[in-house]
């Protein structure tokens, strides 16, 4: 997938993301939306309005965004939220007690405790299953099974799932396909265009883009599903604030430039610590040797990122070269212009400890920015040269 051009020869994606959505204001020519704050709106009469009664509901800055980003889905619909869990909770909503999900064996901890912790006491049950072997999927098969749920690229093993064929053998067996873009974000895989049937993200992440706002967001070509996200967004109520919104607007308008950069620095770290000896794996997609690199360079127009590895010496000099970069700081989470470093096993994935998704204890999640390059490879070199280890 390398074309810029927008669906059906519409708008590119940078002109979407920038324009889409988001006309000039017509009362004062302001070139940017409004972050309108109010709670409440005027009407005519008791039900008449000019598209809004309550923020809850809906709101100008929230449609623009809702709009923008459906536009760079290529979505029908789009819903934003406060987090991304709120996003991934209101979709679980739409299940049943008594309906099962089949989950990934490597994913996001807190999607792996939402579903796990949350949802199985309320009646939802789950299977992990390595979403890459479709055998495995169709094995995990229940008559009761309505979703699966895959991240492609994988958090924080970076897996590479084929969202086409997986599409393909879930509808056969009449379920539905969700896919935490987040990782890869829009500008890099349309999941829709694939065949998957909901789009979840974490605004927080490269679509916000600056470490500034939390939110989330569903994405779907399906009315029927759209109008129930939409019940659930307002009765639930986890919706983002006008000026969350406005910052992922502001924030999607650079996406395509930060994700470009972010590609090809991600490129060179994969490759630098490659050739390390102090590197026993590199997990990047973009690598020849990344078991789905055929998959992702079919599926995404580059490979993203976020890199992985583990320490050929195990937790010890893991978590010596997660206290010791200098430019990579130490925290969680990930997708802003700044590079950090975090040890999943202690940090992002406590919550899968003991489970199918426990991470190794070796294993090093590198969020790379979009700095200098050089000065990217200085520290990472600096700090694995310094931490000890016994090969
Ligand atoms: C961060 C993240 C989430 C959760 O999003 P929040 O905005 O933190 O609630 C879900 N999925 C993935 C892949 C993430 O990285």
């Amino acid at each position: 997938m390398t074309s810029q051009a927008g669906p059906a020869g519409g708008p590119g994606f940078e002109t979407r993301a920038i324009h889409a959505g988001q006309p000039p204001d017509q009362a004062t020519g302001a070139v940017i939306p409004a972050v309108s704050l109010a709670t409440t709106f005027a009407q005519e009469a008791p039900g008449k309005h000019l598209g809004f009664d309550y923020a809850r509901s809906g709101n100008p800055t929230r449609a623009s965004l809702e709009t923008c980003l459906a536009a760079l889905e290529g979505a029908a619909h789009g819903l934003a939220f406060s987090s991304g869990m709120a996003a991934e909770d209101t979709l679980l909503h739409c299940l049943s007690p008594g309906d099962h999900v089949i989950i990934p064996d490597d994913a996001y901890g807190g999607t792996f405790r939402l579903i796990d912790k949350v949802w199985g006491p309320l009646g939802i049950s789950h299977t992990p299953v390595r979403l890459t072997d479709l055998d495995s999927v169709r094995a995990a098969w229940r008559p009761d099974t309505r979703l699966v749920w895959t991240e492609t690229p994988s958090n924080p093993m970076l897996l590479i799932v084929d969202i086409e064929a997986l599409a393909d053998l879930t509808h056969q067996m009449g379920g539905r396909l969700v896919v935490d873009n987040t990782f890869a974000t829009p500008y890099l895989q349309q999941p829709l265009a694939l065949g998957a049937d909901v789009v979840v993200h974490s605004m927080t992440k490269y679509l916000g883009g600056h470490s500034d706002v939390t939110g989330g967001f569903l994405a779907t070509d399906d009315s029927e599903l759209a109008e129930k996200l939409a019940f659930h967004q307002n009765a639930v109520g986890g919706v983002p604030g006008p000026m969350d919104c406005y910052l992922v607007l502001r924030g999607i308008k650079t996406l395509a430039v930060r994700m470009d950069r972010h590609c090809s620095n991600a490129v060179a770290v994969a490759e630098m610590l490659s050739a390390h000896p102090a590197v026993a794996r590199v997990m990047y997609p973009g690598l020849d040797s990344h078991p789905g690199h055929e998959i992702a360079a079919r599926q995404m127009r580059a490979f993203g990122g976020m890199v992985s590895f583990i320490h050929a010496g195990g937790e010890p000099p893991a978590l010596e070269v997660a206290r010791s970069t200098e430019l990579f700081t130490l925290a969680e989470s990930l997708g802003a212009v700044e590079s950090l470093i975090e040890h999943p096993h202690r940090m992002t994935h406590t919550s899968v400890v003991g489970s199918a998704l426990e991470v190794d204890p070796g294993l090093i999640r590198l969020s790379v920015g979009i700095e200098s390059v050089d000065d990217l490879l200085a520290d990472l070199a600096r700090a694995l040269d310094s931490a000890t280890y016994l090969s």
